[in-house]
């Protein structure tokens, strides 16, 4: 038969790392050995409270509830857990009807693009980015506005730069710090700045904090929230997913503006019926311990971070530590003519090594390449030693 495929899937950006996958399946059919560092995803376990209450609420007979659909009934400590997470975190008091939460900041980028933009609406997404933001537009039938994202500007959205037009017309501006990919932080002033664009241009502001609890050397980032009369114009999407070890669980809120985060819930409730109970447990488990358990997480990221920086400099680069995020930026050496997919292509080809090429991320991530930290130590120092002997 003629198997239906809607035009929406022919809209979405090609898979850049298909190419990759073939030439990594090619390497390995060569015999080498490939080590990937590209992938963000944690490698070491969720700590054991937060699994202890997860098999503690899910045998709990006491809990008639406990297996069935988590937006019928809700577990009410994960909302006051995040509540009394963000009071403690960053003196935000948030009010009723500035909370839901949600299966994810993945999943709930998506929904919020088709909770608020109709089709040939202008959305502006950071370049480079995560791509979800491009693809809930391309889903709700908007149009991505990139503002670019440079190292000169230590990789803020420079908002002199957007044009009129893009700002009389874009109904969302996408933001997210610590950055993925670039590592960049952003103070709280750059917040009070991108509140203040909002407010003027009616855009609303949404902010992707996934990494706002990995953070190292007493570096801790600020929440969009803290600033004054945010609720007005902006969101958060926060996440349990890199802070604490948590990428299966689908675990995560979306904070602040009101009519947003009711028009967010308006897509959930038709589309997810919500986490599954004994997750909502763990996650209010992990929240409520956040002080107790993100240092010991961080320690390890903090450790392979150093080992990682240290080995590119000794071997030419020059690159500052990132106080965030478990991610390594750097540039591609000088005789790939600034072509991140042929440093990376080449690297693999050599070594065996595979890391991301920034072109991934978008035009603007076009010379750089990105390492993530979530491999053991033993594979990240191979990698290192790997690179140090390519040609
Ligand atoms: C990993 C990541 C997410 C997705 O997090 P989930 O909550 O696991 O869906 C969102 N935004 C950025 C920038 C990320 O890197």
């Amino acid at each position: 038969m003629n198997v239906p495929r809607a035009e929406r899937l022919n809209k979405l950006p090609p898979y850049l790392f298909a190419d990759l996958r073939r030439r990594m399946a090619d390497a390995r059919k060569r015999g080498i050995k490939v080590i990937r560092i590209d992938i963000g995803d944690p490698d070491a376990p969720t700590p054991d409270p937060i699994v202890d209450e997860l098999c503690r609420s899910v045998r709990d007979a006491e809990d008639p509830a406990r297996h069935r659909y988590g937006c019928d009934v809700p577990y009410e400590g994960l909302p006051a857990a995040i509540r009394g997470f963000y009071k403690r975190r960053w003196g935000v008091a948030l009010g009723d009807g500035e909370l839901v939460t949600t299966m994810g900041s993945k999943d709930a980028i998506v929904k919020f693009a088709l909770a608020l933009l109709n089709p040939g609406d202008l959305a502006i997404a950071p370049v480079p980015g995560y791509p979800t933001y491009n693809i809930g537009h391309v889903f709700a039938g908007a149009v991505t506005y990139q503002v670019p994202l440079q190292a000169s500007n230590g990789y803020l959205v420079d908002f002199d730069a957007i044009p009129h037009e893009v700002r009389r017309q874009a109904k969302i501006l996408w933001l997210n710090y610590p950055n993925n990919p670039t590592t960049a932080t952003a103070p709280l002033s750059f917040f009070e700045q991108a509140v203040e664009f909002g407010r003027r241009h009616n855009i609303l502001i949404a902010h992707d904090s996934a990494y706002s609890e990995n953070t190292y050397d007493g570096y801790t980032a600020p929440s969009i929230l803290q600033v004054d009369g945010a609720s007005e114009v902006a969101v958060e999407f926060f996440s349990l997913s890199k802070g604490f070890n948590m990428t299966g669980w689908r675990v995560g809120c979306v904070a602040g503006n009101r009519e947003a985060v009711a028009a967010l819930n308006a897509v959930k409730e038709n589309v997810d019926n919500g986490t599954l109970r004994p997750i909502q447990f763990a996650a209010a488990e992990a929240l409520n311990r956040a002080e107790q358990l993100t240092p010991a997480i961080n320690a390890v990221y903090g450790r392979r971070r150093d080992l990682v920086v240290d080995a590119l400099n000794a071997r030419g680069w020059s690159l500052d530590k990132p106080a965030a995020t478990i991610y390594v930026w750097a540039p591609v050496p000088e005789k790939y003519n600034g072509s991140s997919g042929a440093f990376v292509a080449d690297l693999l080809e050599q070594t065996g090594v595979m890391v991301t090429p920034g072109a991934g991320y978008g035009q603007w991530g076009e010379g750089f390449f990105r390492i993530s930290l979530t491999y053991p130590d033993t594979v990240l120092a191979e990698a290192m030693d790997r690179i140090a002997k390519m040609k």
